[in-house]
């Protein structure tokens, strides 16, 4: 007898991530010196002072205990007084942070609080592929919105026809955007908190990248920063990207105070919060010393000039990121993201991921990252110039 699995789980759409993995160890399996450019996760290690936080923390036995579920006092102050340096937003940290297990946590989970069955949810196409697959689990429908190219990766909100923004309850929004690398201009967000506070949407913007950015001119903001957001937005920042802490396992929300209390409550619900020692790196992190911070940018900046400027000088049509540690490539006309990622890992044993692996809407495209040190990319550029 086979256990039946829920619906939801069957209908998830198969993952491509998988069988490119499969690819991969095939490739490996044969000895190939496989250069794997295609997963998000920074190769560098956490800066030192926040490893010793959590050493430091860990021998504290009042942490062994279960954390406050929304996090504690003090990390949410810190994570306040954070953004009040960083974008001049001013937030009470009981009321509008919480902390997450990763953002990814808080993402996955939004749609618990916010979306009852039936209800619409505005997702990019291309997108982190969590935004859909959380609205899905609570039941909700997912209107996917194109990002295109010729419109700068933004949503064309002139486009959303009438009925759709009507019914829609939530938008996604990802800046500096993952898989594109594309920015947005604070003008755009001033068009985006009008357009939802007149149709009464709830804006949920992840901010995971803001501080991989590569000239100051660029510096990303935040969404609240724009007058009447904090009306209809929540945020979602991830320590992940910015210190190198995709396996600790910590972010936070901030924004609306019934939204962040919302999410809170489905986490009081699923969760027991954050390992306090845990709390305590992420506090070194955003209230330390940023110099890590720099030096994390000016790493992943040398490293773009090696990879895009090469893939650029074999002839490829390459979107240099001016944040985000990805670059986009558009494909030779003829072939799909998924067969030249294909020809690519099997001819040049460089793994790159099929922006399909982000929505349709990817199709066409191809997301390499710049997560290897600068001698494994010149490889990469110089094994893919022998097949293109
Ligand atoms: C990496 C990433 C996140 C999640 O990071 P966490 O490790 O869960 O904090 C969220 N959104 C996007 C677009 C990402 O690429």
């Amino acid at each position: 007898m086979k256990p039946k699995v829920a619906q939801r789980i069957r209908e998830l759409p198969p993952y491509l991530f998988a069988r490119i993995d499969e690819l991969r160890n095939e490739q490996r399996a044969r000895g190939v010196d496989v250069i794997d450019l295609g997963i998000g996760d920074p190769d560098l290690p956490t800066p030192p002072h926040i490893v010793k936080a959590l050493q430091a923390a860990a021998e504290v036995p009042a942490h062994h205990r279960y954390p406050s579920y929304a996090g504690m006092v003090e990390t949410r102050r810190a994570c306040a007084a954070f953004y009040a340096r960083r974008f001049g937003v001013t937030l009470d940290p009981l009321a509008e942070v919480v902390t997450l297990i990763g953002s990814k946590e808080g993402i996955a989970h939004l749609p618990l609080a916010l979306v009852d069955p039936g209800d619409l949810v505005l997702c990019p196409d291309p997108g982190y592929p969590v935004y859909a697959t959380g609205t899905r689990f609570a039941g909700g429908e997912v209107g996917l919105v194109p990002l295109r190219r010729d419109h700068g990766f933004l949503p064309d909100l002139a486009a959303i026809p009438a009925d759709v923004a009507r019914r829609a309850k939530v938008m996604w929004v990802n800046y500096p955007n993952n898989p594109t690398a594309a920015l947005a201009p604070r003008g755009f967000y001033d068009e985006l908190v009008a357009f939802a506070r007149e149709h009464d949407i709830v804006l949920a913007s992840d901010l995971a990248y803001s501080e991989v950015y590569f000239d100051e001119a660029d510096r990303p903001g935040s969404i609240l920063e724009v007058p009447g957001a904090r009306d209809v937005a929540i945020e979602f920042y991830s320590l992940s990207k910015t210190y190198n802490m995709t396996g600790w396992r910590v972010g936070f929300a901030v924004g609306n105070r019934e939204l962040v209390g919302a999410l809170g409550k489905v986490k009081t619900n699923v969760d027991s919060g954050v390992f306090e020692a845990v709390q305590a790196a992420a506090i070194a992190a955003v209230g330390g010393d940023q110099a890590c911070v720099a030096d994390m940018r000016a790493t992943y900046r040398r490293r773009v000039d090696v990879l895009c400027g090469g893939l650029a000088r074999i002839g490829l049509d390459v979107i240099r990121p001016r944040a985000t540690f990805y670059c986009l490539v558009q494909v030779p006309s003829g072939t799909t993201s998924l067969d030249f990622a294909g020809k690519v890992l099997a001819q040049a044993g460089v793994v790159v991921t099929p922006a399909t692996g982000f929505g349709a809407g990817g199709e066409g495209f191809v997301r390499l990252t710049v997560c290897a040190d600068e001698a494994r990319l010149a490889e990469a550029v110089a094994r893919i110039g022998r097949i293109v």
